[in-house]
C-alpha cells in the first residue's frame, strides 16, 4: 500500500470515521429516524424478493432489543459479515413488517466467536472510529488494529520535532504535528479531525508551494536576465494611438509584467485571460518594451492559421507606430523566408511572428530579449524545451485562455508568477446561450437558416469521441452531408482532426473569408481562430464536454459586432447541472471554478504528469487561505535562502528532501 516506513504509516490516515458517540438504543428507534446502533448479528442471509433483487439481512441486538438491518443488491455481504459479529450501523429507519434500517455506512467492531480470537469487545459507546484504506488481503480493521499497536511509539519519536516553525503554528492557529496525527488516528469526535487535517494540508501545500519556490529561485541564479530599462518611447506612443483606453485589468497586469521586466532576474510569468479579454494588446506592450530597451521579440503560436491572426491583430496594432512585425512559419518559403531569417539574425526584425518553425531550425536571433507563448500547453513537451532553450536569457510570458482557479493554479504552476485578466473590455454583448433538448433541433436549424440567411456564418460542433478518431469523424462527416443537402443555398464545411495540416487551413481560411458560412467540425477548433462575422454555435452531445472546454467553444462567437447565439444540445432528458451552470455565466473564471466543485480536484490533477501535486490533505476549495499562506511564507523564505542553506532552515530542507527526494529533476511545468 505505499507504506514501508513508520513515518508512512502515521501519514496512512483514516479516509473516514464512524461516529458512535451518539449511539442510540435498538428499543428507542422507530421509522423515520436517522439511526447509529451498534449490536450483535444473531441472524443473517440472503433472501430473494419478488422483484429478483438480492437482499442481505441481518439481526441486530443490544441490550435494549432487536432490529433488522436490509442491504438490498448486496448479497456479497454474506460473505464478510457473520453471526456473533459486532456492527455498528447507520441510516434511515423503515417501516417493513417491523422496523428495519437500510444502512448507508456500516462497520464490523469485532469478529464474533466462530472467527477465533479478536480484540476484545471494548466497550464503544463515545468514541469514533477510524475506517482506513485497506486492500484486498487486509482489512481496514487490521490497518487499524497495526496503527493502534505503534500509534503512541511513532508519534513519541515525533514530539518536538515539527518541520514547521512554531511561531507559524502559533500564527496560524495550526496544531502542532505530533498532536494532529495522534488527533487524526483517534479523535474524540468527528469534528476534532478538522484541525488535524488542516494542519497536515497545509504541511503539504506549503512543502509544495516550497518546492516550486526554490525552482523559481533557481531559474533566476542559473540565468543572469535582462533589466529592460529603455527609455518608454514606444510603450507610451503605443497606448496614445491605441483606439481603446486599457482596461483596469489590462493596466494592471501591463505593469505587473512591466515592473517584473525592468527588473535583472529572468521574468517567468503565465498570463492568463478569457478569450477576448485583450491579452494580444498586453502582449503587444511587453514586445515593445523589449524593442525600446534594444531587444528583439517573439510571439508564438500553436498553428499557422493562430499566427497568422496573431500577425495581422498586431500588424493593425502597431501601424500608428510604424512598426511591422515579421511572419516566419512553415508556410514562408523561398526567398521571403531567407529575407526573414537574414533579418531575424541581423535584429533589423524587431518584433517577429511564428509557430514552432522557429524552433525547429533553431533561428538565431541576434539578441532575444522577451519571449511570448500562445497557449502553450498544445506544443509538445520536445517543442516546450526547445522553447526554453531558444529563449536562453530573455523574459518568458506564456499566454493562456484557459481559465483555471486561482488554486488550482498556485499548485500547478506556482514556479511561475500569475498574472490574471479578469475583465473583458466594455461593450461586448454576451452570447446568448440555450440548452435544448431532441425535441428542439428541429426549430434550432430554421433559426441557423434564418442567421446565415442574414449573411451571418455559425459552426456546428461534435464531440471528440474518446473510442475511435474514425467513429468522431464519420459522425461529423455524415452530419455535414446531410446539411449540404439541408442547406444547399449555402456552402457547408468539414473541418476535422484527420485532415492534413494544410487542408485544415485552407478550410479555416475559406471560412475565414466567407466562403463557407457553416462549418462542421471536431473540437479542433476549439482554440484560436478570431471570425467577427460568425454568430451562431451549435454544440452536439454537449453532455460530452468540459466546462471549460464549452466556454472555449462559445468565446469562437460573439467577436463582431452583432447578437451571437450558443445552443448546447443535450442527447439525455435530465438537465444538466453542468450544462445549467454553462448557460447561466459567461465568466470563464468562475465556470473553472464550478468545474472544480463538480468534478472534484483529483480529476484535474490528472494533467499534472509529474503526479508532485496531488494533493491528500488540502482541499482547494476550503483551503484557500492556506495556500495563499504558504505561497507566500515559501517565496519569502526562499528570497532570502534560495538553496536553504542556513542553519535555521535545516528542517525544513530535510522534510522538503524527504517529500521530494529525485523528483525534483522530473518536475518542470513549462
Ligand atoms: P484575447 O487574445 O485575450 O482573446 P484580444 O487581445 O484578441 O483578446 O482582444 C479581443 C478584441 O478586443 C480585439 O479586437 C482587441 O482589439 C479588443 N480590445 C482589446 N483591449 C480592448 C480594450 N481595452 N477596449 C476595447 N477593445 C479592446
Ligand atoms: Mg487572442
Amino acid at each position: 500500500m505505499g507504506v514501508d516506513t513508520g513515518r508512512d504509516l502515521l501519514y496512512h490516515i483514516p479516509h473516514r470515521y464512524e461516529d458512535a458517540t451518539t449511539v442510540d438504543s435498538i428499543a428507542s428507534l422507530s421509522p423515520g429516524d436517522d439511526a447509529t446502533v451498534i449490536g450483535t448479528v444473531v441472524s443473517k442471509g440472503v433472501l430473494p424478493t419478488r422483484r429478483r433483487l438480492r437482499v442481505f439481512r441481518a439481526v441486530l441486538k443490544d441490550e435494549t432489543g432487536l432490529i433488522e438491518c436490509a442491504w438490498p443488491g448486496q448479497p456479497w455481504l454474506d460473505r464478510t459479515i457473520a453471526r456473533g459479529d459486532r456492527l455498528l450501523v447507520s441510516g434511515p429507519v423503515r417501516f417493513f413488517h417491523g422496523r428495519q434500517i437500510q444502512p448507508r455506512e456500516h462497520t464490523v467492531l469485532s469478529r464474533g466467536a466462530d472467527e477465533g480470537p479478536e480484540e476484545p469487545p471494548a466497550s464503544v459507546e463515545g468514541q469514533v472510529f477510524p475506517v482506513y484504506p485497506a486492500t484486498e488481503g487486509l482489512t481496514h480493521r487490521q490497518v487499524r488494529g497495526i496503527i493502534e499497536e505503534n500509534l503512541e511509539a511513532l508519534v513519541a519519536e515525533l514530539e518536538g520535532r515539527d518541520p514547521l516553525p512554531a511561531a507559524w503554528l502559533e500564527e496560524l492557529s495550526l496544531l502542532p504535528l505530533a498532536e494532529a496525527l495522534r488527533t487524526l488516528h483517534r479523535p474524540d469526535s468527528v469534528a476534532a479531525a478538522e484541525p488535524a487535517r488542516r494542519r497536515l494540508a497545509f504541511e503539504e501545500l506549503f512543502f509544495l508551494q516550497l518546492l516550486h519556490a526554490r525552482a523559481r529561485a533557481r531559474l533566476r541564479l542559473e540565468v543572469e536576465g535582462i533589466s529592460f530599462s529603455g527609455p518608454p518611447d514606444l510603450t507610451e506612443r503605443f497606448v496614445d494611438e491605441l483606439p481603446f483606453r486599457l482596461t483596469n485589468a489590462q493596466q494592471r497586469v501591463w505593469r505587473e509584467i512591466r515592473d517584473d521586466m525592468e527588473r535583472s532576474h529572468p521574468m517567468n510569468r503565465l498570463l492568463q485571460g478569457d478569450v477576448g479579454s485583450g491579452k494580444t494588446v498586453v502582449a503587444a506592450l511587453a514586445m515593445l518594451r523589449a524593442v525600446e530597451s534594444g531587444y528583439q521579440a517573439v510571439l508564438m503560436a500553436p498553428t499557422e492559421l493562430l499566427a497568422e491572426q496573431h500577425l495581422r491583430t498586431l500588424t493593425t496594432l502597431l501601424e500608428p507606430i510604424d512598426r511591422v512585425p515579421v511572419l516566419l512559419t512553415g508556410s514562408v518559403t523561398g526567398k521571403a523566408r531567407q529575407y526573414a531569417l537574414q533579418r531575424i539574425e541581423s535584429g533589423e526584425a524587431e518584433i517577429v511572428v511564428g509557430t514552432h518553425a522557429l524552433i525547429q531550425e533553431s533561428v538565431a536571433f541576434r539578441c532575444l530579449g522577451m519571449a511570448i507563448v500562445d497557449e502553450q500547453h498544445r506544443f509538445g513537451v520536445e517543442q516546450r524545451r526547445r522553447l526554453r532553450e531558444m529563449g536562453g536569457r530573455a523574459d518568458a510570458l506564456v499566454m493562456s485562455a484557459t481559465p483555471i482557479p486561482r488554486s488550482l493554479a498556485l499548485v500547478l504552476y506556482g514556479d511561475l508568477d500569475l498574472s490574471l485578466i479578469d475583465e473583458l473590455p466594455p461593450g461586448r454583448r454576451p452570447v446568448t446561450t440555450g440548452v435544448r433538448g431532441p425535441e428542439s433541433r428541429e426549430a434550432a436549424f430554421e433559426f441557423l437558416r434564418e442567421q446565415l440567411g442574414e449573411g451571418r456564418q455559425a459552426y456546428i460542433v461534435y464531440p471528440i469521441i474518446e473510442e475511435s478518431e474514425v467513429l468522431e469523424v464519420r459522425a461529423a462527416s455524415s452530419m455535414h452531408e446531410q446539411l449540404v443537402k439541408r442547406f444547399s443555398e449555402f456552402e457547408v464545411g468539414l473541418l476535422h482532426g484527420r485532415l492534413k495540416a494544410a487542408e485544415k487551413d485552407d478550410v479555416m481560411r475559406r471560412f475565414l473569408a466567407g466562403e463557407i458560412h457553416l462549418l462542421v467540425a471536431t473540437t479542433v477548433i476549439e482554440v484560436g481562430i478570431d471570425v467577427p462575422n460568425a454568430t451562431v454555435m451549435f454544440i452536439e452531445d454537449a453532455e460530452r464536454f468540459g466546462l471549460a472546454q464549452l466556454h472555449q467553444l462559445r468565446g469562437r462567437v460573439g467577436r463582431g459586432a452583432a447578437q451571437s447565439y450558443c445552443v448546447a444540445f443535450q442527447s439525455g432528458r435530465e438537465p444538466s447541472r453542468r450544462l445549467a451552470a454553462f448557460a447561466a455565466t459567461h465568466d470563464g473564471f468562475a465556470l473553472a471554478e464550478e468545474d472544480l466543485r463538480i468534478r472534484g480536484q483529483g480529476d484535474l490533477f490528472g494533467k499534472d504528469q509529474s503526479g508532485v501535486a496531488t494533493l491528500r490533505f488540502a482541499d482547494l476549495e476550503r483551503d484557500r487561505d492556506l495556500l495563499e499562506e504558504a505561497r507566500r511564507r515559501a517565496r519569502a523564505i526562499v528570497d532570502d535562502d534560495p538553496e536553504l542553506a542556513h542553519r535555521a532552515h535545516a528542517d525544513l530542507a530535510r522534510e522538503l528532501e524527504e517529500r521530494y527526494a529525485g523528483r525534483e529533476a522530473m518536475y518542470q511545468v513549462g
